[in-house]
């Protein structure tokens, strides 16, 4: 590590870093910063800075508020804009407590956990995101609207559009990071955009989650944008979903690879997806965490609302993408960008690995389109909903053996507190949908 430590300080030093960003996530997912000048980085590598963490919600009781950052050497980087007081770089950190311990209330320990469980079955998770957001413009208070930038007015007659043009400074910054962007395009509806970031290991895979975010909305505020991770900011358009590629690596090889079967997919891989399939309910409300997030998973806008899985069609909640050998993965579709990165990884890689050691049969694959069975033709074929709101996942996450271990008791109680108290301040709210319905009428 003294190694790692000095080629970290060298290249902070090469590269003007006159200050550190030790980030880290909190449980409902939002970075948060402990900022260090350059001086502190030495001290910082050797995980001797101290936070209070009880600022920090739901992290810690007061009683324990002292928490130290544990920087993650393979996460250092450089950030491509410059604040004028010379480059700024970032770390991303594990919590300790003061005892020297990784502290159960954080979720990047919380996913090396569940990653440590799968190598001792022998296996590596890969996992490759497509997360999707809305550029939108702002008002002239500075404060972001629901309008998109690129419905180039009809007497426009600039043909550039500035949300294409924020992405692809956004893809540029990400790249200078080290990113490997596979792909960055428009999305269905107006505004919106996807970019896609080559599979990692799990863990790295999170991280980049973590700081993909944050780098797309720091780019578009320096386009006058406002970046977007709200699921479904705007009704009767495609929300934004974040599709998790997954897939099992065992000796260097993909484990969920097998050409002598019919679809080329491994006894492993159908036991994956029977646990994600079975434990759908369960993880849901950390998939999809938000009210919002709910509004995005029904019927006609891409996004799934069964559970069930297919190698054909795009209606399901797994599916199988066609490429094989080293390519072979099962994709959940009905992940949002408003998880957690690492507590959903962490969930379905548990929930996928269950699968394995109980193997668990996801059942023959939905080939028709779910949509258009009657709900008569879904029961015959026991396909099952996901949870329609986040309070039925919630209560369903509640119900989970499985997911207090993954979670661990700490993550698990003070996400659910979090959730039901979100859930009874938006119930006693008048929506307007409400006014418009009832008002007249009664
Ligand atoms: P879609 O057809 O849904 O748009 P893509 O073909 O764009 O899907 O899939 C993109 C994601 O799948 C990328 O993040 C890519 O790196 C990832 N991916 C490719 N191979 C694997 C693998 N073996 N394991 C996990 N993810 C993978
Ligand atoms: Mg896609
Ligand atoms: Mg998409
Ligand atoms: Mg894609
Ligand atoms: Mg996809």
């Amino acid at each position: 590590t003294s190694n790692k430590k000095k080629r970290i300080l060298e290249k902070a030093e090469a590269n003007g870093v006159k200050f550190v960003r030790l980030q880290f996530v909190d449980i409902l997912g939002i970075i948060k910063n402990v900022a260090i000048p350059i001086e502190q980085l030495s001290n910082a590598l050797d995980g001797e800075i101290m936070f209070d963490g009880s600022s920090i919600e739901g992290f810690s009781r007061i009683q324990e508020s002292d928490m130290y950052l544990r920087p993650d050497p393979k996460t250092f980087a450089i950030f491509p804009w410059k604040s004028g007081e010379g480059s700024i770089a970032r770390l991303m950190c594990d919590i300790y407590t003061p005892a020297g311990n990784p502290y159960i209330g954080c979720p990047r320990t919380a996913l090396k956990k569940v990653e440590e469980e799968a190598e001792e079955m022998g296996f590596s998770m890969c996992a490759g995101p497509e997360p999707e957001f809305f550029l939108f413009k702002k008002d002239e208070n500075g404060n972001p609207t629901t309008n998109t930038n690129d419905k180039g007015g009809y007497f426009d007659l600039s043909p550039v559009d500035l949300g294409e043009e924020a992405r692809r400074d956004i893809v540029l910054a990400l790249q200078k990071m080290g990113f490997e962007v596979e792909a960055s395009h428009h999305e269905v509806a107006s505004g919106q955009h996807e970019i896609d970031f080559k599979y990692e290991p799990a863990l790295h895979t999170a991280d980049n989650i973590a700081t993909f975010k944050f780098v797309t909305k720091t780019i578009a505020m320096q386009h006058d944008l406002h970046a977007t991770f709200m699921p479904k900011p705007i009704y009767g358009i495609n929300g934004s979903g974040m599709h998790i590629h997954q897939s099992l690596f065992r000796n260097g090889e993909n484990a969920f690879y097998d050409p002598e079967d019919q679809l080329g997919l491994s006894d492993i891989a159908y036991y994956y997806i029977g646990g994600l399939l079975k434990y759908a309910p369960e993880y849901t409300a950390i998939t999809n965490p938000t009210i919002n997030s709910y509004k995005r998973l029904v019927a006609g806008y891409e996004a799934p609302v069964y559970i069930s899985w297919s190698a054909t069609n795009r209606s399901a909640l797994a599916r199988v993408p066609s490429s094989r050998g080293v390519s072979t993965r099962v994709e959940l579709r009905s992940p949002d960008p408003s998880a957690n990165p690492y507590l959903a990884m962490a969930v379905t890689l548990k929930a996928g690995i269950q699968g394995i050691k109980d193997k668990i049969d996801p059942g023959s694959q939905t080939l028709k389109n779910i949509y258009k069975m009657t709900s008569e033709e879904r029961d015959e074929l026991g396909i099952k909903s996901l949870p329609e709101n986040i309070m039925d996942a919630v209560n369903s996450l509640r119900g989970s053996q499985l997911m207090k271990e993954t979670l661990g008791n700490h993550i698990f109680d003070r996400f659910i507190r979090a959730k039901e108290m979100e859930w009874s301040e938006y119930n006693i709210q008048v929506h307007d949908w409400e006014l418009n319905r009832y008002l007249l009428n009664y």
